[in-house]
């Protein structure tokens, strides 16, 4: 059961909201539709609540939506940027509760507001009212062949990199009360990026929230000294990511990273010295005509080293790359599906001999090593994505930053607030978020739960589509585990996206 509401306001001038960005703009919606579709009375059972927006021109503009609801004496607050024209969103509330009409109430406001789930009681309650800051720092020494994140090797920009930074930063915490959980730094090369940069953004950080759980930094080998180590432990970072992908120096120099071998395990152990007891390392597995030998060997050299952590990527073969033209025009062999399949079994076997345990496709961590941030991600917790390149999430919908650091930093100059920068917003429906939250559930150790999914969702999975859950399960591509979760067991887990799809919610 679903309820059309419709309401009509006037799209507020940008120049008005310039000047007002801390006041709250309350419009009386109206009700009339809603009393039409039985809003008055006392208890709904509800499935969706569906909201259309309608603006007179096509201008952009923020929007905050806040529905008190008694039964869970909390509010369901909902934030979106960009809201263009007449668009319609759906969001699910809880299938029993109790509406009071008369606190019905909107407010538009001129800057970010992250929607916390955690409002909503019960499942979002376990997520925490919390998000997450991502920034990306979009320089490298040299390009990988392999690597298509957005970055620049030209360094000419840091400077006004940072301040364009900074600024996105200090728009988006202007007026947030909310506990900032995690906080990464990624790239693109963050290790490359001035530590008296990295100090004065995590200076803005803490003016914004001094709550954190986490402060990760990526960092190359070649870039670590001792220095810098110390200026990283003393501005709040918790956690080091260092990019090692190999110890074979024929294979780095192949790939076009700037280090070593001996770079890499020199840096480990360095970032170990100096303090930091959070540490993960990258490693790539799936390289073209690789011998088990050497695979192993990479493996053990890693887990002999002081880290608390392990992420290893199967390498994709992406189009606009170097390794990618080089595959196209033959010049470059791919490994076989069965090299990749023995790798990966090569990989957890010794992950789990060396203690650490396997909590997601692609990660691995020692007890206490598990990371945060990412695990926030594959929840559905609210981010900011700041910078070029950047995606970043409100609880509802994702929007990207331009790839592109010139434009980016001439966007945020040219603006006068968050709303004058250009974004890519991709608006999810019920859904995209179901089909995100059962991907990103698969790929963990915990699963998806199905009760869970149709609390929040509206669709449980095993009923959706009988068949293919049935099946899934006599194939033993889904087992149960003890709290009623399912989840893909760790010798079908390269085919997790495979898997997963075949629980996806299609719209017709
Ligand atoms: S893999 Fe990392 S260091 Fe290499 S180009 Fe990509 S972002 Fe830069």
């Amino acid at each position: 059961m679903s309820f059309l509401n419709h309401f009509a306001f006037r799209n507020p001038n940008r120049e008005h909201l310039a000047r007002h960005r801390s006041e709250h703009f309350h419009l009386e919606p109206r009700l009339s539709t809603a009393h039409a579709h039985g809003f008055q009375e006392k208890h709904l059972t509800i499935q969706h609540l569906q909201l259309a927006f309608h603006t007179t021109d096509a201008d952009q503009y923020m929007a905050r939506l806040v529905w008190p609801i008694d039964q869970f004496h909390s509010d369901i607050s909902m934030a979106h940027s960009h809201i263009k024209n007449t668009v319609t969103y759906r969001f699910p509330i809880p299938r029993r509760c109790c509406i009071s009409l008369n606190l019905f109430r909107l407010t538009i406001r001129p800057s970010y507001f992250p929607f916390h789930e955690g409002k909503l009681g019960g499942f979002w309650s376990e997520l925490g009212a919390v998000f997450g800051i991502y920034i990306h720092i979009p320089f490298c020494r040299t390009a990988c062949h392999y690597c298509d994140f957005h970055f620049s090797t030209q360094l000419d920009q840091l400077e006004e990199m940072e301040e364009a930074l900074m600024r996105e930063l200090l728009w988006r915490g202007t007026g947030v009360s909310e506990e900032i959980s995690t906080v990464y730094f990624g790239g693109g090369t963050p290790s490359l990026f001035p530590e008296e940069g990295l100090e004065r953004m995590m200076h803005a950080i803490q003016s914004i929230s001094s709550t954190k759980k986490e402060v990760t930094l990526e960092a190359n080998p070649e870039d670590i000294t001792s220095e810098k180590l110390d200026v990283w432990l003393k501005m709040g970072v918790t956690r080091l990511s260092i990019g090692v992908q190999t110890f074979d120096d024929s294979i780095l120099s192949w790939m076009n990273r700037a280090h070593t071998g001996d770079t890499a395990e020199t840096a480990i152990r360095m970032a170990a010295e100096a303090g930091f007891q959070h540490i993960t390392g990258d490693l790539i597995y799936g390289l073209p005509d690789r011998p088990a030998p050497a695979w192993e060997r990479d493996i053990d050299r890693m887990l002999d080293l002081p880290i608390d952590h392990l992420s290893a990527y199967i390498l994709t073969i992406e189009p606009k790359t170097a390794l990618g033209h080089q595959v196209k025009q033959g010049k470059q062999n791919t490994a076989s599906d069965e090299a990749v399949v023995a790798a990966y079994q090569t990989l957890c076997s010794r992950t789990q001999t060396a203690g650490f345990e396997h909590y997601e496709v692609s990660n691995f961590a020692r007890p206490g090593g598990h990371a945060t941030h990412n695990r926030n991600y594959w929840k559905g917790i609210p981010f900011w994505g700041i910078g070029p390149g950047a995606h970043g999430f409100d609880g509802t919908n994702r929007y990207a930053h331009v790839s592109n650091n010139r434009r980016y930093v001439k966007a945020i100059q040219q603006a006068t607030s968050l709303l004058d920068i250009p974004l890519e917003v991709d608006v999810l429906q019920t859904s995209d978020r179901f089909n995100e939250r059962v991907m990103t559930g698969l790929r963990t150790m915990e699963g998806i739960n199905p009760e869970q999914l149709h609390a929040v969702y509206g669709r449980d999975p095993r009923t959706a589509d009988a068949q293919a859950w049935q099946s899934a399960v006599l194939k033993r591509e889904l087992i149960q585990l003890p709290n009623g979760s399912f989840r893909i067991p760790e010798d079908n887990w390269l085919f997790a996206d495979a898997i997963a799809s075949e629980f996806f919610w299609v719209n017709d």
